[in-house]
């Protein structure tokens, strides 16, 4: 996206509070992420505008294969954590994935005897899942679907809420079209303490994948989030690592991951590492 010249940008106001004010946090070239100075949220500002970035996502995601299966293999562990921790809660439904790319995870539930639906923004990823995998999914985004209320046992999403431009819109959906005591599950980065850190050492990185990143949650903004949405209660999980075909990213990624895994389970589930990606579960009560 970084290269594409069209992209058309805007300012805007607190994704979250609606505030106006805010505070220049990280550079990236000219891109800046700032953060509310009502609520504290991370945002990128100015931003593409909504226009650009559905033209852009039309064309998202590796379409050669070998891109493919490496993406499937990046994501393979997280995925089966993911459908081992929404098993715990509930044993069979009906579950939508958002942003459900090639249909890997829905490929994943569906073998394990869900009835299972995706919505997906990228063509090129919806084709795939539905003439190579056989599944059932929608063009997002999910706001223009228009799912019936209490449809789903269960919703997730998979690194797609940093990528929103109304992550709160997208929520009250999700929200929406849960039956009661149904489950949401997102999956997000969490970049900012990183970026401190490295700057704090003078190193240059391009960590917030921008401009495709719109935002950058905490454990506890995603909490503020949730509880926005009407969600009643929530539980967050490191929730294992991805595995980049990069040798460099592979490593520092399971390191990071099997620490941060270490250290919540030494704390009794409390702690969790700054800096690295996370799952959370929202319950609608
Ligand atoms: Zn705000």
């Amino acid at each position: 996206m970084r290269n594409e010249v069209d992209i058309e940008m805007e300012e805007i106001d607190c994704p979250f509070c609606g505030g106006p004010k805010h505070l220049l946090l990280h550079r990236e070239d000219s891109l800046q992420m700032v953060r509310c100075s009502s609520c504290r949220f991370i945002y990128l500002n100015p931003r593409p505008t909504s226009r650009s970035l559905l033209r852009f996502y039309q064309d998202y995601l590796p379409e050669d294969e070998s891109s493919v299966e490496a993406w499937q293999r990046m994501m393979q562990s997280i995925f089966q954590k993911a459908a081992n921790l929404i098993e715990r809660y509930k044993k069979r439904g009906r579950l939508l994935d958002v942003g459900a790319g090639f249909g890997f995870f829905l490929s994943e539930m569906r073998g394990r005897g869900w009835e299972v639906v995706g919505v997906e923004i990228s063509r090129k990823a919806m084709d795939y899942a539905k003439d190579v995998l056989g599944l059932t999914l929608h063009l997002g985004p999910l706001e223009k679907v228009g799912f019936p209320e209490s449809d789903f046992d269960v919703v997730s999403g998979f690194y797609v809420i940093e990528h929103l431009p109304d992550p709160m819109a997208f929520l009250k959906e999700c929200y929406r079209i849960l039956k009661p005591g149904g489950l949401l599950l997102l999956r997000y980065p969490h970049t900012t303490p990183i970026k401190n850190l490295l700057r704090f050492f003078g190193i240059e990185n391009r960590l917030y994948d921008l401009p495709a990143h719109l935002s950058d949650f905490s454990p506890k903004m995603i909490q503020q989030c949730l509880e926005k949405a009407g969600f009643k209660e929530w539980r967050h999980f490191i929730g294992g690592y991805t595995l980049p075909r990069e040798p460099g990213k592979k490593i520092a990624s399971s390191v990071f991951g099997n620490l941060s895994e270490a250290l919540f389970h030494m704390s009794g589930k409390r702690f969790l590492l700054p800096g690295v990606s996370k799952t959370v579960l929202g319950f609608k009560g």
